[in-house]
């Protein structure tokens, strides 16, 4: 996984605009007032979810 560029600890979560950059998680997106990836200053913020879900195709299953 992708780990956040300032405590290097947990997931990085947080796309940065207008850089996009994808570089911080959500306890440190609201202390850095600049991307630490290239230091461009931050207009908002946007939480994604990268999430490994398994999608439960396998609701249904036939037997003949
Ligand atoms: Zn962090
Ligand atoms: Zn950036």
């Amino acid at each position: 996984m992708r780990l956040c560029r300032r405590c290097q600890i947990k997931e990085a979560s947080v796309v940065l605009l207008p850089c996009l950059h994808l570089c911080l998680c959500v306890r440190c997106k609201d202390d850095c007032e600049r991307c630490p990836m290239c230091t461009s200053l931050k207009s908002a913020s946007v939480e994604v979810f990268l999430s490994s879900r398994s999608d439960s195709a396998e609701g249904t299953k036939y037997f003949s």
